[in-house]
């Protein structure tokens, strides 16, 4: 994958790793969520995405939720989980 420039849309993205480099403009499911409420630039732009996907409390509380349903997982997985589950509250449902 080229540079930053080369593949984001929105002009927010920085270049993390070849699968993280994905840009908002072209995830179906987080584009849907931007149209439902006007935004056309980018997802941080959407005035949800502070408090579902960035908010820690926010994210415990759906990790605890997440926890019941599914059981322990390992402690050094925590950080990756709190950011798969704020995807999940940002693109998660329909
Ligand atoms: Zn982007």
């Amino acid at each position: 994958m080229g540079p930053v420039t080369e593949w984001c849309l929105c002009g927010n993205c920085t270049s993390l790793s070849p699968e993280e480099n994905v840009c908002c403009r072209e995830t179906p499911k987080v584009m849907h969520r931007c149209q439902q409420v006007g935004v056309n630039t980018c997802i941080t732009e959407h005035p949800g995405f502070e408090a579902v996907a960035l908010n820690p409390y926010v994210l415990q509380a759906v990790y605890g939720t997440y926890l019941q349903l599914f059981g322990d997982m390992p402690e050094t997985m925590v950080h990756s989980n709190y950011r798969h589950l704020a995807y999940r509250n940002v693109a998660g449902v329909p």
